[in-house]
């Protein structure tokens, strides 16, 4: 799939307005704990400045209720902007006010605005085509590089591409990033292929592993949504996670799986718990032992080593889907062991945005990834084979 190129457009002196993911996380003090996708922005936004352009900055983080809520200010954002950037960054009061108006009409070249953050505006999620205008107004050219927001069709992501020809919009480097290694994931993989396969729920992935499944040599599957696999085989999963629902739709997988000739693994063992809580009395059993009323919350030791086995020959690892209760340390042993040896293997590893990144991210190994995505959403939007709204209008040629 070939998007339309920044490097195409003719931004020389012009004002660009860029819409990025600075939507990161916070910790209980304010600061932000992980500046990951501020720094994945700055190719896009340094590249802007040096052909001289004015850049006007625009994001969402968190989800206030389309008003102004000082909770959800990206002052510090504007802040680490400066600090990164290493030059002022203006913040506007409001979005499309009179601040923010006023300050976009008089901004020169080489200097940066960002706006309040979009979500303050109630039409930005509604695809509103009045703030969309109001926005595409500011500047002379849009530039797209949120990828973790991409799969939405917002006001500043999709509607706005509609007020910009094919001469005037573009993708960023990071949404052309993310993009290019997804399809390439998907489509040319070096094999063996290896994806790996948790979470919560089976209904959150379910088209995801249908998707996969022709493309992968073998699936491992970790998390919650192990269970409803291993419910439908006939094994007492005690009060585990399970979606009852969706035994059948894990049957056809598995029975799929085994038409394709993927090696499809389910847990052996697993850490089992009397209660969701940290402070729950655990048990080592395998997964054929679960006592009832007890829940599986990780994977046990014997999978770790089965996992482990399984991915030796690994030329590409997908990952998406912590193993376990990671939130909590007693069940985080699993998803920690999984993640040190993707980190260690010479394969091409790929972990899915979200909760895996966050996980990689607080082991420390986010250096030891091949690539990491900036969206968790976006990124299994993207497994599950669907064109996302804010790229759409910036194709120029499908695969
Ligand atoms: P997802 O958003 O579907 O990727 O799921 C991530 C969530 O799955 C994390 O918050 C984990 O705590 C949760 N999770 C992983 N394993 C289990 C499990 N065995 N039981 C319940 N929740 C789990």
């Amino acid at each position: 799939m070939e998007l339309l190129n920044i490097k195409n457009l003719n931004l020389a002196g012009k004002k660009v307005f860029i819409r990025c993911d600075f939507n990161v996380p916070m910790d209980e003090f304010g600061n932000i704990s992980d500046d990951r996708r501020i720094r994945s922005a700055l190719a896009t936004i340094n590249y802007c400045l040096d052909q001289n352009c004015a850049v006007i900055l625009a994001s969402h983080a968190g989800r206030p209720k389309g008003e102004f809520d000082a909770k959800y200010t990206l002052a510090p954002i504007a802040k680490r902007l400066n600090q990164l950037l290493k030059r002022e960054v203006v913040l506007a009061k409001d979005v499309v006010g009179e601040d923010a108006l006023q300050k976009a009409q008089n901004l020169s070249a080489g200097e940066v605005l960002l706006l309040e953050n979009i979500r303050f505006e109630a039409g930005e999620t509604k695809n509103d085509e009045a703030l969309s205008k109001k926005l595409a107004a500011m500047a002379d050219f849009y530039v797209n590089d949120a990828f973790g927001v991409s799969h939405r069709a917002h006001a500043s992501v999709e509607g706005i591409t509609k007020f910009f020809d094919n001469e005037h919009k573009a993708a960023g480097f990071l949404l052309q990033k993310e993009i290019e290694f997804f399809g390439k994931l998907i489509d040319k993989p070096m094999r063996p292929f290896t994806a790996i396969v948790g979470g919560s729920k089976v209904s959150g992935k379910l088209e995801a592993l249908v998707h996969l499944l022709p493309r992968v040599d073998k699936m491992l599957i970790g998390g919650g949504m192990a269970f409803t696999f291993l419910k439908y085989l006939g094994y007492d999963i005690g009060a585990s996670l399970v979606e009852d629902d969706l035994l059948e739709d894990a049957g056809r997988i598995m029975e799929e799986a085994k038409k394709l000739g993927v090696k499809f693994y389910l847990p052996v063992d697993v850490i089992a718990a009397d209660q969701f809580k940290e402070d729950a009395v655990i048990k080592i059993v395998t997964a054929q032992e679960i006592p009832s009323g007890w829940m599986g919350l990780d994977i046990g030791p014997a999978t770790v080593r089965l996992y482990r086995e399984a991915l030796n020959d690994a030329q590409t690892i997908l990952w998406n889907g912590p193993m376990g209760v990671y939130e909590m340390e007693r069940f985080a042993r699993g998803s920690s062991k999984i993640a040190n040896y993707v980190a260690d293997s010479y394969a091409t590893t790929v972990v899915g945005g979200g909760d895996t990144a966050d996980l990689v991210q607080r082991i420390g190994l986010d250096n030891e990834m091949t690539f990491i995505s900036t969206g968790g959403g976006a990124s299994l939007e993207l497994l599950e084979g669907k064109i996302l709204p804010g790229v759409l209008p910036l194709i120029i040629k499908e695969d």
